[in-house]
Order: C-alpha cells, then structure tokens, then sequence
C-alpha cells in the first residue's frame, strides 16, 4: 500500500491528497517529509528554492496531523504543503527577492496572505526562486542563479514566478504563491505545464508582498488543477484594511463553483492575440481548445481589442516608472545589504545600490527616474496613464458581450537559457498577451492545453470580469475534465 500510494504521490493534486489525508492513508507529515526529499534530491537540477527551514516546515505539519486527529481541520488544504515566492514575506523566515540587495535580512511580519494561509492550516513550504524583485519572464535574473524547467532544463521556467512553477511541476511542492504584475504568473505556469491565475486587481492583499509596480501587483496561485487553485484563491482572497488597494467584494465559494458551473458562456476571441509572431503550434493547441469549448455548447465570438497594440509600451513605462519609487527605500541603511566600501552617507546609498541591484533592475529604475523626471512626465508618464485608460475601455466594451476570452498566454515555448538575455527587448515580448490584463485590472488563468512537436508545454489564456475568477475557473475545470495534460509530468 505504502508504495502504491509514493508511486504518483508528488503529481497528486490537493484535492486528492486531502482525501489521503482525510482517510489517513498519509499524514501530512509523511507529504511535507517527501516534499523535502524529493526536493533535497531533484533541486539541484532545478534550482527553485532560494532556502527552507525543514524544522520549521516539519512542525507546521505536526501541527496539522495534531488538528486533524481530533478533527479539527482548518481548511480542505489543511497539512497541504505551499511554497512561497521569495517575495512575500513570512515572519522569521528569509525574505530576498532574489536579490543580493536583500541577503540576509529576515521578515519582521506576516503578509496577509500568509496570516490567511495559517489560519487554513497550510504547511509553509519553502523560500522559492524568482526574477530580482519581480523583473523578468526567464527566471535569469536572480542573485541566486536561474531556475530550470522541469520539463527540459536546458530551457527557462518563465519568469518571474520561474521557480513557484518550476516547483510545482516538478512535484516538490503541491501549490505555490507566486506574483503577477505583468504575466509572471502566467507565463511560467504555461512554460511548465501547470495552472495559475492573476486575480483582479485588488482580489487579493498585497501587504506583506514586496512591492514593484503597485498599480499592477497581485499575488497568483500555481496548482495542478484549476480546483486546487480555486482553493488557494479563496483562502487567500478577500478585503483586508492593511491595504487600500484591496477591494471589500463578494467573495464566492470557488471551489464549489468550479465545480458545479453549467452554466453556457459566451466565449470572445480576440483577434489581436492571434497575429504575427505567435507560433504556430501554440496557435494551433489554442485553437483546439477554443474549438473544444464551442463542441462543448459554448458560443464563440470574435471580438477585437484595437487598444492592446500599445500594453507593451505603456508597461514598460508604468511598471517602471513604479518601481524606480518603491524601490527608492533600498538604501543600505534600512534593509539587508549594505556596502563595505562606503566613505560616508551619501556614499553608501550609491555603491549599496550600485552593487547591490542586477543589471535588469538598475535598467528598470534608470527607465522609471527618466519617465518621471519633469521633461518626460507628460510626454511619456501621463500619455501611459491615459492609454491605459484605453486598453482598460476596450476590455469593458468588449465583456458587455462575452463572459470570457480565450488567448495565448505566450508566443512561444519555453526557449533556451540565455536565447534572450542579450536583448531585453525580446524578452519583453514574452509577455505580450498577458501584460494588457493586469493594465485593465481583469483576472486571467492559464490552464496547460497542449505540448509542442518537441515536447514542452503550451498554455492557454482564460481572462473574465474583474472579480469573476468563478467564471474562468469553471471554464479551466472544464478543459481539464476533458483533458489528460494534467496527468502529464516531467521526466525528472
Ligand atoms: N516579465 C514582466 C516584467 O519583467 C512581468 C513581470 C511580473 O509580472 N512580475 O516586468
């Protein structure tokens, strides 16, 4: 029975393992130990954990087998082990960003997020790699070294949740938090060949969550199914007072609604996504899916998004314009690094900075001082603002009609480490069909609909109504009901 029950033990989803759980087939302890194992001896080619603390990890777990003896389970992900992109903050625990800039500083709080996770029992599972500060859609611009892809590892996990997917997929974690301002959770749950979602803006609390492009910022959830997801989501979303930015809506059982959704939707495909430089086998998986969709009774629409042409531009001015702000505070007094050189104050902010920050980083701040400087406010920064009030227009025109979209999530396939360090550009593009949705504040989910004639995964985009995860949910439940990429692993 015992190896019968390890044989798929790591590609389970959470709602199978809750059942092994419930029955007492494993205990939470038996799962988290096998997690760190299996971590232990895989990592090395993967490289998607920055740190852990295995007593810390292991006695959250006692914790949950205790509870759930006497039957007082949190949560249906009670004992269930998550990871934590190296971004959000959990008391006591490292807390780096990926960055040199914060080695060796220690969170002094719990995000909320966090708080929430505790309060539904789940194991907090682990310190996981990622783009400095967010920055990137190849998981190469980390101080602590690029993570691979599970599924070839000579090619990247996307960026910058690189290591939450690559972690996932690979069975050393059940789910992961991750952060989207751009696509970041997206693209590389669609690199890997796992689901995730970018709530809507304001979904979910961004305290605790170190900051980049604060117009943008949500914390995603990576699972094996859209259900598991669901279930984070719902765990983790809701108001919360510590951050303005959170909106007070009516939260929905998703799970149970992920589930249960019969209801026919309609479907809008936006022909914008579907142009040039979208390869064709990705094209192809995704019009299967769509077509998938439209046999299953859902009516399908083509609808035009004219605005998105200008999300990347607009981004890139945002989203940089932000972080040159909220990364200001690293200073080399305040937090982690600080520069042994230094002669005096002054002195210490430029080389804490200078060595402290990666080159995408320092691109970034330079790009965001130079749009907000007070010849380029109104050309650059105020122009952005008022085509982001475009896209956002376009997207609300268009769900007057549809209930949902369905897009690519990515041009490509996950290509090689290094293909594109050398031209920041062309990585810029690897988000360009998930970019205009955090501009317009919508959610999106990734759900994996295909692989390629080289084997790597292919993910499809599925994007509702601010405050509608319900909905695109049930429509990734769907897919997947009907589908078997979920049962398709890596050979690791
Ligand atoms: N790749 C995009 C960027 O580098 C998005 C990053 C993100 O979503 N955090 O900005």
């Amino acid at each position: 029975m015992e190896a019968e029950i390890n044989d798929g033990l790591f590609y389970k989803s959470a709602a199978e393992l809750e059942k092994l759980l419930n029955s007492g087939e494993i205990s939470s302890v038996e799962l988290t130990k096998k997690m760190i194992d299996r971590t232990k001896a895989i990592d090395g080619k993967l490289n998607a954990f920055i740190s852990f603390d295995e007593e810390k990890t292991l006695d959250e777990a006692k914790e949950s087998d205790a509870r759930r003896k006497v039957g007082k389970k949190l949560s249906p992900i009670d004992g269930i082990p998550v990871g934590i992109k190296d971004v959000i903050s959990e008391c006591g625990q490292p807390l780096t960003c990926g960055s040199k800039m914060l080695e060796g500083y220690i969170a002094p709080y719990d995000a909320t997020v966090i708080g929430r996770m505790r309060d539904a029992g789940c194991v907090l599972w682990g310190r996981i790699n990622m783009d400095e500060f967010a920055m990137g859609s190849s998981n190469e611009n980390s101080h602590y070294g690029p993570v691979a892809n599970p599924w070839d590892t000579t090619r990247v996990p996307g960026g910058s949740s690189g290591g939450s997917a690559a972690a996932v997929a690979s069975g050393e974690a059940v789910l992961a938090l991750g952060s989207d301002t751009g696509g970041s959770v997206r693209q590389p749950a669609a690199f890997c060949g796992i689901v995730g979602l970018k709530p809507s803006y304001g979904a979910v609390s961004r305290y605790g969550l170190v900051a980049f492009a604060s117009s943008l910022d949500q914390i995603g959830q990576l699972g094996r199914s859209s259900e598991d997801v669901a279930t984070l989501f719902q765990v983790i979303s809701g108001h919360d007072e510590n951050d303005s930015s959170s909106y007070n809506f009516e939260k929905k059982d998703y799970a149970a609604e992920v589930r249960n959704f019969q209801r026919k939707k309609t479907i809008g495909v936006p022909k914008e996504f579907f142009g040039d430089g979208l390869d064709s086998e990705v094209k192809s998986a995704v019009e299967d899916a769509i077509s998938f969709y439209e046999n299953a009774g859902h009516k399908i629409k083509d609808v035009h998004l004219e605005m998105t042409e200008y999300a990347m531009a607009a981004y890139y001015i945002i989203a940089t314009a932000e972080a040159s702000a909220n990364l200001a505070r690293f200073d080399g007094i305040r937090y982690g690094y600080r520069s042994n050189a230094a002669q005096n104050a002054v002195d210490i902010y430029y080389r804490t900075r200078g060595e402290g920050f990666g080159a995408e980083v320092k691109r970034r701040i330079m790009l965001g001082t130079f749009v907000l400087s007070s010849e380029n406010f109104e050309s650059h920064y105020l122009r952005a603002q008022k085509v982001r009030t475009l896209i956002r227009r376009d997207f609300m025109r268009v769900f007057d009609d549809v209930d949902a979209l369905i897009t690519p999530v990515t041009p490509t396939t996950a290509f090689k480490i290094g293909e594109k360090t050398s031209d920041p550009l062309q990585m810029y593009l690897a988000d360009i069909y998930t970019v205009p949705i955090n501009l317009a504040g919508f959610c999106g989910l990734s759900v994996p609909c295909g692989f390629s004639s080289g084997g790597l995964p292919i993910g499809m985009q599925v994007i509702g109504k601010p405050f509608h995860e319900h909905e695109i949910l049930a429509l990734g439940n769907e897919f997947e009901r009907a589908h078997e990429f979920k049962n398709m692993h890596p050979a690791l």
